[in-house]
């Protein structure tokens, strides 16, 4: 690791999610992300080049708007941060390679979405959609991963041809991946509205997936689904119980019922409350894709052999 490369690669990063914290702001918006200037929300008062250094500009006005002193949100330094601390992990996990593009492509595409989704409750187009060419296409450079070589180890040896079948099968596997990843989301999303009576799932997080698994390729896009569920539900009851208890015990206060009587009558509102509440699902799609391209073979190959 070369700590020059490394600044050097962390600088970068940061120049590239403060670019995509005006992507956050302005694709919800159907905004353009190229003009005009980037502008304080508030007063809209032109930013300066010199007040639009990534997290610097931040920590030296305080966070703070330098004409109207509104305050800005901490949320664009930690985008900052993490979309460079994202490309150095890509680094140190992939070194000087292909797939530390790949990867960091991926990784700011799903930081992008993920603090999208958690804001607006959106997945915009023109994320998901470019992301899942992208996806596709590095696949034909950077291989997806072994699962070609693992069912079909006859075709992969073939002499000649190896390099061409190879990125072939990669680029099917891809394929498989976005295809498997989207159908799986549509699935649970019609079930979801067949059971509840509302959408919980939309189309959004169709093509986000659909995006996720051209990068990853089906094995990591079946890791996704599995734990981004589980991590989905998780939160979903924890939301509920902690609604549960915080109403219960008001009632408790307010009403004197006994501590039975008041999770029964805050069980009711609990519940009323899970049916309006509306989960960004693509913040663990996206977070759990994350940890599959970085550690996802790594877990399930410590999975198999359990067994
Ligand atoms: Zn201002």
């Amino acid at each position: 690791m070369d700590p020059v490369l490394t600044s050097a690669i962390f600088v970068f990063g940061l120049i590239f999610g403060s670019f995509l914290n005006v992507c956050i702001y302005r694709l919800p918006r159907h905004l353009s992300v190229v003009h005009p200037r980037s502008a304080c929300p508030q007063c809209e008062t032109p930013i300066h080049f010199y007040d639009n250094i990534p997290v610097l500009s931040w920590l030296i006005l305080r966070g703070h708007c330098r004409q109207c002193k509104a305050p800005i949100s901490p949320g664009y330094l930690i985008v900052e941060l993490l979309t460079g601390a994202m490309f150095v992990a890509c680094y140190v996990h992939f070194g000087v390679t292909l797939a530390t593009v790949k990867y960091c492509t991926f990784g700011f595409l799903l930081l992008g979405l993920i603090f999208t989704d958690a804001e607006t409750h959106l997945l915009p187009d023109k994320m998901t959609l470019p992301g899942l060419v992208l996806g596709l296409m590095f696949s034909f450079i950077v291989p997806v991963n072994d699962l070609a070589s693992q069912l079909l180890p006859g075709l992969i040896s073939l002499p000649v041809s190896s390099d061409v079948s190879s990125r072939l099968l990669s680029f099917v596997d891809s394929f498989l991946g976005a295809v498997v990843g989207a159908s799986f989301i549509y699935g649970a999303g019609a079930i979801y509205l067949r059971a509840r009576g509302v959408e919980g799932m939309g189309f959004g997080d169709v093509k986000l997936m659909a995006m996720i698994g051209a990068f990853l390729g089906l094995k990591l896009t079946i890791f996704t689904l599995f734990t981004a569920s589980i991590a989905g539900s998780i939160f979903g009851l924890w939301t509920v119980s902690a609604v549960w208890i915080k109403r219960a015990r008001r009632r408790m206060a307010r009403h004197h019922e006994s501590w039975r009587e008041a999770l029964r009558h805050a069980g009711e509102s609990a519940s009323i409350a899970l049916r309006r509440h509306q989960m960004p699902f693509g913040v663990f799609l996206g977070s759990m894709a994350m940890v599959a391209f970085f550690f996802g073979n790594r877990f399930l190959r410590w999975y198999w052999a359990l067994f």
